[in-house]
């Protein structure tokens, strides 16, 4: 049942600048863009490789399973994704109005739950959209964007339609115990990162913005997969949102990104407020581990 693709690319050294930090949102884009998405199913373990020093680009999918027609030129299909402003908006407080209509969580409120949810379950979250895009870095389905790992400078994905909608759950469930959490930031593109890291630079200096603010390219917001809740500053640690978002955010597919204590391994600073969807098939296992996203798969966060 493994397959793997194996996407080697050349990719120029961008060092431009992005971030994590902490100014609300990112410019709408009304850009249309087409990439093929490849029918990737979840026992798909596919790594994508940078390398520096190649001008080709090579794609090589090694089938190692029986199933190998879902992830065959002819399985793969076109696909629009348009980010659209209504995807970018930041949600003001209570703006779970999108998931009112659906039936109560089964599970959540209260009591940590060690397994994870069916298909059925009201807050199973599927995996996101998978790309086949050149220069993007999935492991066992997780697209990676760390200090080690970047984006192109081209992708620009809007905010992943899953990930948004776990999230009025997740938010409606931290209603229901009388606590406010709202989207503060979600998706951001490369141009917009590269000015608020640049802005970040010019106020405290390279070194400081790297250890709280993503240089473009390397800002897990540009995969879309990424929201700041609430308050995006120290303020927000503590307060019974903060911990409950530790608690249950899993939950609905998130893990809480950069832990407290851990900036040596995600190369950023403590942010109670960043969560990132994984769906809950791996947020689960993410979680009852207590390891980061690095850990979990061992790979680090440092610019090379
Ligand atoms: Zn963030």
């Amino acid at each position: 049942m493994k397959k793997r693709i194996l996407t080697i690319m050349a990719l120029a050294a961008v060092l431009s600048f992005a971030s994590c930090g902490k100014i609300v949102e990112g410019q709408p884009s009304n850009n249309t863009k087409t990439t093929t998405q490849a029918a990737v199913t979840a026992s798909t373990t596919a790594v994508t490789t940078t390398d520096e020093n190649q001008d080709a680009t090579t794609t090589v999918a090694v089938t190692s399973a029986a199933t190998e027609e879902s992830t065959t030129e002819a399985a793969q299909n076109t696909y629009t994704e348009t980010a659209t402003e209504a995807q970018q908006q930041a949600v003001p407080a209570g703006g779970g109005e999108q998931a009112s209509n659906q039936p109560a969580p089964q599970q959540s409120n209260g009591v940590l739950s060690d397994t994870a949810p069916t298909p059925n379950d009201y807050n199973y979250g599927p995996a996101p959209t998978q790309y086949s895009y050149d220069g993007l870095t999935y492991i066992q389905g997780v697209l990676i964007a760390n200090k080690s790992y970047s984006l192109p400078s081209d992708f620009n994905p809007g905010l992943d339609a899953t990930c948004q909608n776990q999230f009025y759950k997740l938010q409606n469930a931290a209603a229901q115990q009388g606590l406010n959490i709202w989207l503060s930031s979600g998706f951001r593109s490369y141009d917009y990162q590269a000015q608020i890291y640049n802005n970040y630079v010019a106020r405290d200096g390279q070194a400081a913005a790297d250890t709280y603010s993503a240089r473009a390219g390397y800002s897990e917001h540009q995969t879309g997969l990424a929201i700041d809740v609430n308050q995006i500053d120290d303020s927000f640690a503590g307060t019974p949102e903060a911990i409950w978002l530790e608690n249950h955010c899993h939950e609905y597919g998130f893990i809480l990104r950069y832990p407290q204590g851990k900036q040596g391994i995600t190369g950023y600073q403590y942010e109670s407020w960043h969560i990132r969807y994984v769906g809950t098939d791996m947020s689960y296992p993410i979680h009852a581990s207590g390891l980061t996203l690095e850990e979990y798969f061992g790979i680090d966060s440092y610019y090379h």
